[in-house]
């Protein structure tokens, strides 16, 4: 059995996995952010999750091959270097939760994870050739030539949610300004349609329920529209540079296929900005949703990032 942890921007998901890969038990504990010393309080999360799982499943730590953790940040060697939406740096997770468990324990990036179980059991099967995107609280993902993972030598590489889409454009998160995750992430969406219409809150339900019910407000529409024009921008660069066959989008834009997928592809095969007009990608949405991150966190061990 191995274990897969999926370190969220609110919650902390818990798979195990039997020795046939599938996900038998999950587990979801939420935390409170607050910014001050949020690493322990994630590892305490993770060193409750844990301990509850086993007990609950009646699994003790010897019967566990390894732990995967997928974080949502710039990971290296066991350490998370930082991780701008939760406020971390320099986080031996790896060091820490090796004292309470002692097995293997891998970490990397959650869009990586995320991407390795979609391009193994999941949305990106049968492309070489591949982007993967979450499209969430930031933007993140991986890259696959001649089907293998992109992976440089020292950190995780390829973040594309930190590209810059517009000089001088919004603040973010890394100190830069006008990153593609300023104006393509969920969260900035729905911010903006929370503070535009007033709304209660930014629940992804309800933001969900409100454009469905308000698809023919032109002020909601010119809001979609120029969220689907930046993500067309950092998406149209990305096509230029990797050639991909397909571009799996996971993330909560997943959720959003007829609002959000449906104008995207629109605008994408109109293909006016691409640089070869000939086979452009096919966009396909994430199927492994919230799974992905625990799943390919679970494959860490093995040659997937090799092959
Ligand atoms: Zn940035």
């Amino acid at each position: 059995m191995k274990i897969g942890i999926d370190v969220g921007g609110s919650h902390i998901g818990l798979g195990i996995i039997d020795s046939n890969k599938n996900l038998f038990f999950k587990q979801e504990k939420d935390y409170d952010i607050c910014k001050a010393d949020m690493s322990r309080i994630v590892l305490e999360t993770i060193i409750k999750l844990m301990n509850k799982s086993l007990k609950d499943k009646q699994i003790s730590i010897q019967e566990i091959e390894s732990i995967g953790i997928a974080f949502p940040g710039t990971v290296t060697n066991g350490i998370v270097v930082k991780a701008e939406n939760l406020g971390i740096e320099n986080f031996k997770i790896v060091e820490e939760l090796k004292k309470d468990f002692n097995v293997p324990i891998y970490l990397e990036n959650d869009a990586k994870c995320a991407a390795i179980a979609e391009k193994k059991h999941g949305s990106l099967k049968k492309y070489d050739d591949a982007i993967f995107l979450i499209i969430g609280t930031g933007v993140g993902g991986a890259a696959f030539l001649n089907g293998k993972l992109l992976k440089p030598k020292r950190y995780s590489g390829f973040e594309v949610g930190h590209m810059v889409i517009q000089k001088d454009g919004k603040e973010c998160n890394c100190g830069r300004k006008g990153c593609f995750e300023t104006y393509a992430s969920m969260k900035r969406l729905k911010e903006k349609i929370k503070t535009e219409f007033n709304l209660e809150s930014t629940d992804g339900k309800q933001i969900r329920q409100f454009i469905i019910e308000n698809k023919d407000n032109s002020i909601l529409n010119k809001i979609l529209d120029d969220y689907i024009d930046y993500l067309y921008i950092g998406i149209t660069n990305l096509i230029n540079i990797f050639e991909p066959e397909a571009i799996s989008i996971g993330g909560s834009f997943a959720y959003y296929k007829e609002e959000l997928l449906k104008r995207l592809e629109n605008k994408l095969y109109e293909k006016e900005e691409l640089y070869n007009k000939e086979n452009t990608p096919k966009i396909v949405l994430a199927e492994l949703k919230n799974d992905a991150g625990i799943i390919g966190s679970t494959m860490l061990d093995n040659k997937i990032l090799d092959k």
